[in-house]
This record gives structure tokens, sequence and C-alpha cells, in this order.
């Protein structure tokens, strides 16, 4: 099954010339190393290849090999072939990228989300795939697209950042097997792994202070809580992409099953970011009622309100599953 719908993606990739690579606002490890992989390997195939995301590259992945070739959509759009939307859930959290696209023949949708619907002319969804760069990875060898070291050094930041350093539990003996065929493509996993794991900006831990500073627990100490208020935000000159893993130091406690972490938005909104440590606890379930989504175990939601009302109504859900699931 797998290997017909890689032959559908793999024709379309090799007929085909003026090609858009697009992943999800806010990109993560996973979106962004996903993109340039992709889009290195067709345009090492003679394609003309645009690689955009709305954030543009962001500061704490701009080590990954040729980050350059990533950039904001131009405001004047322009025609395509193809587009291909990676890890991105919903259509619309590939941001203003789509109006960037005046046309596409095709569009490819290929992504690890439970909760996608499947979106587009191409659809390749895997939900039990940790990350979306695994799956480019079967793909690209299958259909004898290029990986050379700078293509396998991204694949392999999409993948380890997803896994939580090859932790989760989505983490397969597949999973590192790639990752050992990434290291012979060339990878240099102590020099990747410092600048991914051991390179951040010291507001980032000035950041996780302030958040400690909220922390709160409900539920028998099940449930551990966090908040980010646009007050210390501004204070502390935090970028968004300065938050991606500090939820895991809530869900590293031990009797913790449910993690969340709330940041006030400046337009009236909550990004609400939840993690699960059991399959019992279905945290993109509990997303979905507050209008987002996700995984089983990591799931999120943009909620309406002030970030006081937001924690009450979310943190009241999140007690009624915790105390029905047994766990
Ligand atoms: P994170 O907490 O790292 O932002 O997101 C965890 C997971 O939840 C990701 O897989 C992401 O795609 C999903 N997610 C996060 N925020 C939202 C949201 O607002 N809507 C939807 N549908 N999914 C989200
Ligand atoms: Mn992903």
């Amino acid at each position: 099954m797998s290997e017909a719908k890689f032959e559908q993606i793999g024709q379309v990739l090799r007929e085909n010339q003026r090609f858009a690579v697009l992943s999800h606002v806010r990109p993560d490890g996973d979106a962004l190393g996903s993109q340039l992989a992709l889009g290195l390997s067709l345009k090492k195939r003679g394609k003309d290849v645009r690689i955009w995301n709305e954030d543009g590259m962001v500061e704490k992945y701009s080590f990954l090999p040729n980050a350059n070739l990533l950039t904001k959509p131009p405001t004047k759009p322009e025609d395509v072939d193809v587009a291909v939307a990676l890890d991105t859930a919903i259509q619309n959290r590939l941001g203003t990228t789509v109006a960037a696209i005046k046309s596409a023949k095709v569009w490819i949708n290929i992504d690890h989300h439970p909760s996608n619907p499947g979106y587009g002319d191409v659809v390749y969804i895997d939900p039990h795939a940790p990350a979306t760069g695994q799956i480019l990875f079967e793909l690209m060898t299958s259909q004898r697209l290029p990986i050379d070291p700078a293509i396998a050094e991204n694949l392999y930041v999409a993948i380890s950042t997803d896994t939580g350093s090859f932790q989760y539990p989505n983490t397969t003996a597949r999973t590192f097997e790639i990752a050992a065929e990434l290291v012979r493509a060339g990878v240099d996993v102590g020099r990747v792994s410092q600048l991914t794991y051991e390179n951040y900006p010291r507001r980032r831990i000035e950041l996780l202070r302030e958040l400690l500073g909220t922390m709160r627990f409900d539920a028998n100490d099940r449930v551990a809580s966090f908040s980010l208020s646009l007050a210390t935000a501004k204070k502390l000159g935090v970028l968004p992409e300065d938050n991606e893993g500090l939820i895991d130091h809530l869900r590293a406690i031990r009797g913790v099953i449910v993690a969340v972490f709330f940041e006030e938005l400046a337009d009236g909104r909550v990004r609400v970011s939840m993690r699960s440590k059991t399959e019992k606890v279905n945290v993109c379930a509990i997303c979905e009622k507050f209008g987002g989504g996700g995984h089983v175990l990591a799931a999120g939601a943009r909620v309406r309100g002030s970030l006081a009302e937001v924690e009450r109504r979310v943190l009241e859900e999140v007690r009624n599953v915790v105390g029905h699931s047994g766990s």
C-alpha cells in the first residue's frame, strides 16, 4: 500500500518541474528539516524549487544545512506545478504560504498527524510514523531521490526532534535503522546534537525559570501545568520558538500523566500545548474539544479567552478525563 502510494508521489515529483515545499506556521524541527530535505533533494534532481514557511527560518534551526534556502513566501503569488504540504495537520496552518501560490496543478499532502483530514490530491498520512522526516526517508529511498550529507542531516534533525531524541513511544526499530542510515550518509551525531540541544539562548532558560514560578499541580499531582503571560514574554524578549520542548520539564515529573502549557497570545487567544504519558489519556481528544488537534500523546489548541479563563476551562476538562482514565 505504501509502496504504491510512494510510486504515485514519485511519479508526480518526476513528471513536474516547478515545486513549492511548504509546512506549518510556528515550525518545529520536523517541519523545517522535512521542508529542506525534500526541497534539496528535488533541487538535486534539477527541479525549480521554492521552500516557503510563513515564519521563514527561525533562529533556533538556522544551523540546518542550506537553511538560507527556506524563506518567507513572496507577496506576489507564483505559479507552480506541484505544492507539497509537509507535517501539517490542517491546511490553514500553512498560513500565508497558500496565498503565495497562484496556481498548482497538484497538491501533495504528506504527514503523520492522525487528525489530518487528507486535504489535497495525492495524500500520504502515516499516523504511526514518529516524524514526517521518517516518512520522507522512506519515500526518498523508495523513489531513488538523492540523500546527500546535507539532506541526511535535515532528515536526522526532523526525526530526532519529533521523537524527543528517540525517546517517545512511537520510536521504533525502524526509526533507529533510518537514523543509522542517515549517520552512514554523513550525519555527524555529536555536532548535530549539540547544535540542536545544547545551543539555547540564555533567554530560554530565563523563560523556564519564570514558567516554573507559575507551576501548579492538579488531580492528585497527575496533572502539571505552567503559563506564560504576554507581559512576561515581552519582559524577556521571548521568541515563539523559545518554548519548544519546555513542556517536557513537566512531563518529566514522576507521577505526572498530563502536562499543559498555556501561552497568552497577542490576538486574544491562548495557545494550549498538551502532553500525555499514557495512551489511556488522549490529549488530542481533549484539544479537539477546544478546536485544536494533534496526536494522542502530544496535542494543542488556540483557545479564545483570557489566560485565567482558558486555564480554568482547560484544566477542568483535563481533570475530568484524568479522573476517569483509571491511570
Ligand atoms: P505543540 O504543543 O508542540 O505546539 O504541538 C503538539 C502537537 O499538537 C503538534 O503535532 C501540532 O501539530 C498539534 N497542534 C498544536 N497546536 C495546534 C492547534 O492549534 N490546532 C491543531 N489542530 N493542532 C495543533
Ligand atoms: Mn511532525
